[in-house]
C-alpha cells in the first residue's frame, strides 16, 4: 500500500468525522497524520513489516500508528469503514462544491438530510438552503451555480488515482501465469487529466486466470459483470474497470481500439472504409481476411498511418501532421534536467533547502529553484522582503556546500488583487529566477484578472507565470483569463508558461500549452513540491505537455542550467 493511499483514508476519516460532528482537535490530528504520511518518502508499509517504531515520525502517536499498522495489514479502517455506511458517499460528493467544505456539509446533512448532489441541487432550487442558520442567498447561488461541474466531476477520477490504480493491476496481472500481456488503455492511456473509468486489456491462453486474480485483487471491491473474456468491478475507490482478455493476435488492434478516443478512431474507422478495410477491435481486415491486428504499429501501418502517441489521439492536429510526417517526438521524464517551482519550511513546505535539494539529486535533477510564498500567502507563512533576502543567503549557504546540483534562489511572488507585485522591484532584481502567480482574488471581472497578469508580464524580473488559470481539476474553475492575450503579451516579453504538474492543477492545460507552442514561448513543467516526495508529480506535467504536443525542445527545463538561464529575460 502507498503512502498517499494511507493519507487518503486519514483525510476522508477526518471529512467523515467533521460532518459528524466530531471534536475539532481529533479531526485536525488526522488532517496532519495526512500531511506528514504523503511527505514521508519511505514507504509506511514497508517500515511498520520491519517493525519501525511509527510514533518516531512528527505528529504520529501511539494511537495513530495504531491505526496505520491497521491499514497496513488490513487494507481498511474498521472506524472508516463504520462512518462510511452511516454517511453514504453521496454527501462526501458535496465536498466537490468549491466553497463548500465539511461544515457545510454537515449543516446539509444533519438538518436537512439531503444525501446526494441531485437532493442538494433541488433543495437549493426551491431556496431552502438560504433559510439555513448561517447560509444566505449568495451561498445558495454560488452553489447552484458549480454543482453541475461537481456533479460530472463526482464519478471521474484525477489522472494520479488511475495510473496508481491501474499500475498496481497491471503489474500484478502480467506476473500471472500464462499472461503475455497486460497494458491499461482509454483515457488514463491518454493522460487525460481525469478519469470516468479504466480499462485494462491482457493477453492470457486461459481468461479465467486474470480475471479470477482481478475478481479478489485488494483494489477491488465487487464484480458487476463477468463473461468469458470481459469482466467488470468496482474498485473500492467506487471507479469501475473493465478487464479485457484478447488473443495475441489481436492485441494491437484492441489496444488502438480501447485506447480511443472515440473521435481519433471514428478518423482511423473511416481512412480505413477508404483503402477498403475495417477495423475493429479483433484487427484489420479486407473482406475475411485479417491483414494486421498483432501490434498498434501494425493496425496503423495497415491504415497508412505511422503510429500515432496516445496522449495525441483526440483528433485535434495528429492526423494532419502524421500526413505531413511531422508527428512530434514527445517530450519524456527522462528529458527534464531542473525543477523550477518548490517550497521548503521556509513558508509552507515540509522539508529544508538541503534536504529538497539532496532528494532533487537523488531524482538525477540537475538545478532547482526553491520558491517559496510570498507574503501576501500569510496563512502559509509567505515571505517579506527582509526574510526573503535572509532565506536566500541560506540557499547561497547550502549551495556552497552541497554538490552536483545546483540552486537558484527564487520566489513564487503573488500578483495582488489591485495590480501590483507583492514584493518590490529592488528585491525582485536580486532574485535568480521570479515565479509570479494568481492565488487570490480569482473571481475578479476579467478585465483585472488581464491587468493583474499584465502588470506581471510588463514586470522587468519576473521570469513565468505560475498555475496561469489558478483553477483547480474538477473542484475550482480557473480566474477568467483571456488566455491569447495573455500568451501573446508573454512572447513579446520573453516571459515563460508553466505547467505546474501537481494533479489537481495541471494548469496549463493541454489546448493552453498548445497554444503557448505555437507561440514560441518556452514551457517549463514544474512540480510546486512542498516536500521530497512532491517531485513524483513530475509525470502528470509531463503527460499534459506530451497531450499538447510538446517536444524536448518546447520544454526550457530540459535544457542544462547555461542554456536555460540563456532564455531568461532577466538574462
Ligand atoms: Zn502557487
Ligand atoms: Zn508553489
Amino acid at each position: 500500500m502507498k503512502n498517499d493511499q494511507i493519507a487518503e483514508c486519514f483525510e476522508q476519516l477526518a471529512d467523515l468525522l467533521e460532518i459528524h460532528g466530531a471534536n475539532p482537535f481529533r479531526v485536525r490530528a488526522y488532517r496532519n497524520a495526512a500531511r506528514t504520511i504523503s511527505a514521508t518518502a519511505d514507504s509506511l508499509s514497508e517500515l511498520a513489516a520491519t517493525g519501525f517504531d511509527l510514533t518516531e515520525l512528527p505528529g504520529i502517536g501511539k494511537d495513530l500508528a495504531h491505526q496505520i499498522q491497521e491499514i497496513v495489514s488490513t487494507g481498511e479502517h474498521a472506524q472508516l469503514e463504520e462512518l462510511k455506511t452511516r454517511i453514504p458517499a453521496g454527501v462526501l460528493d458535496m465536498l466537490r462544491i468549491p466553497g463548500v467544505g465539511p461544515k457545510k456539509v454537515s449543516v446539509f446533512f444533519n438538518e436537512l438530510h439531503l444525501t446526494s448532489l441531485p437532493e442538494l441541487k433541488a433543495a437549493a432550487e426551491a431556496g431552502r438552503l438560504a433559510e439555513l442558520r448561517g447560509f444566505g442567498r449568495k451561498t445558495e447561488q454560488s452553489i447552484l451555480q458549480n454543482i453541475d461541474a461537481a456533479t460530472s466531476a463526482a464519478s471521474r477520477i484525477s489522472i494520479a488515482e488511475a495510473m496508481a490504480a491501474c499500475d498496481v493491476i497491471v503489474s500484478d496481472l502480467s506476473r500471472l501465469p500464462g499472461v503475455t500481456q497486460a497494458v491499461a488503455a482509454g483515457s488514463c492511456r491518454r493522460r487525460r487529466e481525469t478519469c470516468g473509468d479504466l480499462d485494462i486489456l491482457a493477453t492470457s491462453d486461459d481468461p479465467s486466470v486474470p480475471m479470477n486474480s482481478l475478481a479478489k485483487h485488494s483494489l477491488v471491491k465487487e464484480v458487476l459483470q463477468q463473461g468469458d473474456t470481459r469482466q467488470r468491478v468496482r474498485l473500492h475507490s467506487g471507479v469501475e474497470m473493465d478487464l479485457r482478455v484478447v488473443p495475441a493476435e489481436s492485441f494491437g488492434a484492441a489496444l488502438q481500439y480501447f485506447t480511443g478516443s472515440r473521435e481519433h478512431n471514428v478518423v482511423v474507422r473511416g481512412r480505413a472504409k477508404e483503402l477498403g478495410l475495417k477495423v475493429n477491435e479483433y484487427g484489420v481486415f479486407r473482406g475475411d481476411l485479417a491483414i494486421a491486428g498483432r501490434t498498434e504499429e501494425d493496425v496503423y501501418a495497415a491504415v497508412g498511418l505511422p503510429w500515432i502517441a496516445p496522449e495525441l489521439r483526440e483528433n485535434r492536429r495528429e492526423f494532419e501532421w502524421a500526413d505531413a510526417g511531422c508527428l512530434p517526438e514527445l517530450v519524456s521524464l527522462e528529458d527534464i534536467q531542473g525543477d523550477l517551482h518548490l517550497h521548503t519550511t521556509a513558508s509552507d513546505g515540509m522539508a529544508g533547502i538541503e534536504e529538497m535539494a539532496l532528494a532533487a539529486k537523488a531524482r538525477n535533477l540537475r538545478y532547482i529553484a526553491i520558491t517559496d510564498h510570498s507574503k501576501r500567502v500569510s496563512m502559509a507563512n509567505g515571505l517579506d522582503s527582509d526574510r526573503l533576502r535572509a532565506h536566500w543567503d541560506h540557499i547561497r549557504e547550502v549551495r556552497d556546500r552541497v554538490s552536483g546540483i545546483q540552486i537558484l534562489c527564487g520566489i513564487e511572488c503573488d500578483i495582488l488583487e489591485d495590480a501590483t507585485l507583492d514584493l518590490p522591484d529592488d528585491v525582485l532584481a536580486e532574485a535568480d529566477w521570479v515565479i509570479a502567480v494568481l492565488h487570490y482574488g480569482l473571481r475578479q471581472p476579467r478585465a483585472q484578472i488581464m491587468k493583474r497578469l499584465m502588470c506581471a508580464v510588463t514586470n522587468p524580473h519576473v521570469d513565468i507565470i505560475g498555475h496561469p488559470t489558478g483553477r483547480l481539476v474538477g473542484r475550482r474553475e480557473g480566474a477568467d483569463v483571456n488566455m491569447l492575450e495573455l500568451l501573446r503579451a508573454a512572447a513579446d516579453n520573453r516571459v515563460m508558461m508553466e505547467i505546474n504538474a501537481h494533479p489537481k492543477r495541471l494548469d496549463l492545460d493541454d489546448i493552453s500549452a498548445a497554444a503557448a507552442k505555437d507561440l514560441g514561448i518556452p514551457i517549463v513543467i514544474s512540480t510546486d513540491s512542498h516536500s521530497v516526495t512532491g517531485f513524483d508529480v513530475l509525470q502528470f506535467g509531463i503527460g499534459q505537455a506530451r497531450r499538447a504536443g510538446l517536444t524536448k525542445d518546447d520544454v526550457a527545463n530540459t535544457k542544462p542550467l547555461k542554456e536555460f538561464l540563456t532564455l531568461l529575460k532577466s538574462d
